[in-house]
């Protein structure tokens, strides 16, 4: 087979209709339009090999993964997806590699309405990075964009969906336990094709008042919105436990309460394990009903765990009511 040459790999590959670009793939930039009345959120992701995921993992997971954390933030901004660009840099052009890569990649764009608009090939070691459109109402001159600084004293905490499961498949491909394989297939889903939480994010406009996507850890993305919001919080980690750590159930050691290891490494994956694409937000409780109205419209779970407080500061509590210290370390790339 005759290798393919940069070109014909993105013809082929990457260069599709994109009716709502003014210019899509081809020229030196995109042209893309915002619609009256609306803003860009716009987001950058990066997924390096041997860093972010395994060199041999399936091709087509990865392209679903790699458009799948970006288009996370834009649910966390409450954006509708546009367009994205993809900036690819592979050790070799080889045809049974982009082929399903592309495939992967392009399938949930196209769920999404997210048009592939423009990007960079390049030679070199296995490198995705992505940036994504996305488009946010603006009224009065006032953003509808969720942001991480707007969370109040008084409000709910809430997650969606489950936590940790991403972690727990991490932990069993790395041989450090093992789970019945239906367990593990479902784990790994999680994280090797999230689902981003687009239409909750959207569903969540005008009745959030801040939330950021769980990629590095429940409690490390919390201190953010603390942080920014100039606030504190108290979350009841037995709640996150019973009703997040869905998969605890499924394995026997760790549905054990009293063995320390297991409890402290289900709080821990649970609170702390990353690759979760989960949205947590904050909602005034006179909001409550909405609330509801929009995981039930966007087909997607959320859970109460916790209040925001004026008091600084992130307080545990376990299922006594009881402060619990946390010892719980988000990713940290550097640290
Ligand atoms: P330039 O050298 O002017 O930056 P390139 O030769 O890198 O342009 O790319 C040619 C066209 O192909 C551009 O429109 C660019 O956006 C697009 N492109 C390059 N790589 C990709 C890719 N991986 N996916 C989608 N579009 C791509
Ligand atoms: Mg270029």
């Amino acid at each position: 087979m005759q290798p393919l040459g940069e070109f014909d790999l993105i013809a082929r590959f990457f260069k599709r209709p994109t009716p709502h670009a003014v210019v899509g793939v081809g020229d030196d930039c995109a042209v893309l339009q915002p619609r009256p009345g609306t803003q860009w959120a716009i987001s950058t992701d990066m997924l390096v090999a041997g860093r972010h995921f395994f060199p041999d993992t399936d091709p087509g997971q990865l392209g679903h993964k790699a458009l799948a954390v970006n288009l996370s933030d834009l649910a966390a901004c409450g954006a509708q997806p546009v367009a994205f660009t993809l900036a690819l840099a592979l050790p070799e052009a080889r045809e049974a590699w982009l082929a399903p890569f592309a495939q992967g990649l392009l399938a949930l764009a196209d769920l999404h309405g997210c048009e592939l608009v423009g990007g960079d090939t390049t030679q070199g070691p296995l490198n995705i990075c992505i940036t994504v459109f996305g488009e946010v109402p603006v009224i009065n001159g006032r953003t509808l964009a969720l942001l991480r600084s707007g969370a109040q004293a008084g409000d709910d905490l809430y997650v969606s969906g489950t936590l940790g499961d991403a972690r727990l498949a991490l932990e069993v491909l790395q041989g450090q336990l093992s789970v019945p394989p239906a367990v593990l297939k479902a784990a790994r889903t999680r994280l090797q094709a999230p689902t981003p939480r687009v239409a909750l994010g959207l569903a969540l406009r005008g009745v959030a008042t801040a939330a950021i996507d769980v990629s590095d850890g429940l409690l490390g993305d919390l201190g953010h919105v603390l942080q920014q919001s100039g606030v504190g919080a108290v979350v009841h980690t037995d709640v996150v436990l019973q009703r997040l750590a869905s998969w605890r159930a499924l394995v026997p050691w760790l549905s054990e309460p009293d063995t320390p290891l297991s409890k402290a490494r289900l709080l821990g994956w649970t609170l702390a394990g990353g690759d979760d694409y989960e949205l947590l937000f904050t909602a005034a409780p006179a909001q409550r009903a909405q609330v509801a109205q929009a995981a039930l419209r966007a087909q997607t779970p959320v859970t109460r765990i916790g209040q925001i407080e004026a008091e600084r500061g992130l307080r545990l509590l376990d299922e006594h009511g009881q402060p619990l210290p946390n010892t719980f370390a988000s990713f940290d790339h550097f640290a």
